[in-house]
């Protein structure tokens, strides 16, 4: 049968490819489809729509900001060093003097570690879309204008 069929745009027969022409669908020979788009190239679509798929919002994790007095008055309570308190949580007496004294901050799985050993909270969960900021801004009765914050 395809052997048989004649390119529906210039009458010559040859390879025909399923083509779209001004919205009319037509068997076409190579030539011809330079007039249309080529119907088969499902594969090209499949490719941009993955592209183009928006990112589903995702919580990250980030070390809290007040690690370094958390871990301060957590070793304060327990009457220990920065050298006893650094050897139970396998880090440099170092590092514990620098997080204690905002200078550093561990990275996340070392500050989840600490978590599990000391019973504090030192990863905290935000919101990557910050929709968490944008409900506090727009809540009502704070009495902030944007003015006020500008001056603050
Ligand atoms: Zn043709």
């Amino acid at each position: 049968m395809l052997e048989h069929m004649l390119c529906e745009m210039c009458g010559s027969d040859g390879t025909l490819t399923r083509t779209i022409i001004e919205g009319v669908t037509m068997s076409v020979c190579q030539s011809c489809t330079q007039y249309g788009k080529i119907i088969n190239t499902p594969r090209v679509e499949t490719l941009k729509k993955r592209i183009h798929t928006p990112k589903i919002p995702e919580s990250t994790e980030k070390v809290a900001s007040d690690i370094g007095t958390i871990l301060k008055t957590t070793r304060e309570k327990r009457n220990m060093t920065q050298k006893e308190f650094a050897g139970i949580l396998a880090a440099k007496e170092s590092l514990i003097h620098k997080i204690e004294t905002d200078q550093a901050t561990p990275d996340i799985p070392t500050a989840k570690k600490w978590e599990k050993i000391i019973g504090k909270k030192l990863v905290i969960e935000t919101e990557t879309n910050g929709e968490i900021f944008m409900k506090d801004n727009t809540k009502k009765g704070t009495g902030l204008t944007i003015g006020d914050m500008m001056k603050n």
